[in-house]
């Protein structure tokens, strides 16, 4: 007998709809979805099959705003993170394990965050305890997270051995042993490749494998350490580095023929940058499907770069809580952002979720957590919804999906089945109130990071329930009437 969801009586929304409807799954699969009430669907969507139904118009969580969309939750796809740090493996005694004796995170804490803020598909980076260099790390990893069910993890493997920018890591091995890992993105994280020469011979081997290579372009670095300890604005020097590093991934990537994506663009200058490069480019459907073998260009904005400026990084603390790579900008800059998500320039929304332990934020360790607060954030600063009068000029719904599920999914090749609401598709889905209003509250994240800037703010759009492949993996705590 096959496994069966029906979920009837949602708000249906994805990057190519928004509708009124219910949707049966089967053994993982989404097999059909009806228009309009009940009383429209098809015989199997009554309450007398065998599976679990689940009843948007009966799901009464606390905060539901009953003049919303009819009142009903609205079902989305499962969001898709393509930049996230899993800090796992992990850090050992003598190896880097904070004084509080505990890891800043694990993969079972990762995973539940993630399933908490929606995601059901999650890209981690390499720059762990030891580097993800290898495709025999990533696999493991990867069967460590498959292991606990909650979400599918694509372990990014490093450009170059141990991240240390001297010789190519296991990309060269990529493809060739059968049965092997193969990652969905490539990247060298917070450090792109120094040498031109050796970032070129890793873009080249990304075009040879087919795969797009994520380059954060914030190279940090000694002299912008150095800068930083002797007071000169780390913010200034950070932007320049920035603008640089968007310029050189671009001409790197033209060069070498492949798919480059632009991590957490921050800068004004950067998003005109890329703006610029990508009506150079002949691209497919939603300007997310790359051609093979030739240069294409994508790229991500953070939630954090989305919602704060600097003002508020000097409010939490300059270099403590208030420190993320790149640096929150200026009121211009995330105007600038705003503006590449209204017009496409700007293709997906990552969270760069970086968990830090107390201590080790308090110290000035970079980042924020960030897979819980993700789509509250987005839907507040960046919807507008009929009901809505905070903002005026924002993206719908629909929008969104296309930025945190829709678009990601095909950067990752993942785009045939996943970030969309369609037959045959995964049934990778979320059950979301779009309307509810909630305050963050870090002591109660999944996370093992409380290092959230959203701290105490209030945010509308929460996360109700969580599936993958068919199978309930988050239910937050709500009532049923
Ligand atoms: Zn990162």
């Amino acid at each position: 007998m096959a496994h069966r969801l029906i979920l009837k009586n949602f708000r249906i929304v994805d990057e190519t709809m928004d509708r009124i409807g219910s949707v049966i799954v089967e053994d993982g699969r989404i097999r059909e979805l009806f228009s309009g009430s009940d009383e429209a669907g098809p015989d199997g969507a009554g309450p007398g099959e065998a599976g679990l139904v689940i009843d948007g118009s009966r799901l009464n969580p606390v905060g539901l705003h009953p003049d919303r969309a009819g009142g009903l939750p609205v079902l989305l796809p499962a969001l898709v993170d393509l930049h996230a740090h899993f800090r796992d493996p992990g850090f050992l005694p003598g190896n880097g394990l904070p004084a509080e004796g505990l890891p800043s995170e694990v993969l079972e804490s990762a995973g539940l965050a993630a399933v908490a803020g929606g995601y059901g598909t999650v890209v981690c980076m390499a720059n762990t305890k030891p580097v993800i260099d290898t495709p025999e790390k990533a696999a493991l990893l990867k069967k460590r997270s498959d292991a606990l069910g909650l979400i599918d993890l694509y372990p990014v493997l490093s450009l170059t051995r141990d991240m240390e920018g001297r010789e190519l890591s296991g990309i060269t091995a990529l493809a060739q042993v059968r049965g092997a890992y193969v990652p969905r993105l490539l990247s060298e994280d917070g450090r792109d490749v120094a040498d031109d020469g050796l970032f070129l011979a890793a873009l080249t081997e990304a075009r040879r494998l087919g795969l797009p290579v994520s380059c954060h372009c914030d190279a940090g670095g000694p002299e912008a350490e150095a800068a930083r300890r002797a007071g000169q604005g780390r913010e200034v020097w950070s932007r320049i580095e920035e603008n640089h590093g968007t310029r050189r991934a671009i001409a790197l990537g033209r060069e070498a023929g492949c798919h480059i994506h632009i991590a957490h663009v921050s800068t004004k200058e950067a998003v005109d940058l890329i703006r610029a490069a990508k009506k150079t480019v002949k691209s497919g459907r939603g300007g997310v499907d790359a051609t093979p073998g030739s240069f294409f260009l994508t790229c991500e904005a953070t939630p954090h770069h989305i919602a704060l400026t600097e003002e508020d990084a000097r409010h939490l603390g300059l270099e403590s809580h208030g420190r993320v790579n790149p640096p929150l900008r200026a009121e211009e800059d995330r105007q600038a952002l705003i503006a590449g998500i209204l017009d496409g320039t700007i293709d997906a929304i990552a969270t760069d979720h970086a968990p830090h332990t107390q201590a080790g934020k308090a110290g000035g360790a970079p980042g924020f957590t960030g897979l819980e607060t993700a789509f509250g954030v987005c839907v507040t600063e960046l919807v507008q919804e009929p009901c809505s009068a905070r903002r005026s000029g924002g993206i719908s719904l629909s929008r969104l999906s296309a930025l945190m599920s829709g678009a990601p999914a095909r950067i990752l090749g993942l785009g045939k089945d996943r970030g969309r609401i369609a037959a045959g598709f995964r049934a990778d889905l979320v059950i979301a109130d779009a309307g509810a209003v909630r305050t963050v509250e870090a002591d109660f994240f999944k996370s093992r990071g409380r290092n959230s800037p959203f701290s105490g703010r209030e945010f509308r759009g929460i996360i109700l329930m969580t599936i993958r492949g068919g199978r309930v993996v988050f239910d937050a705590p709500v009532c049923y009437n």
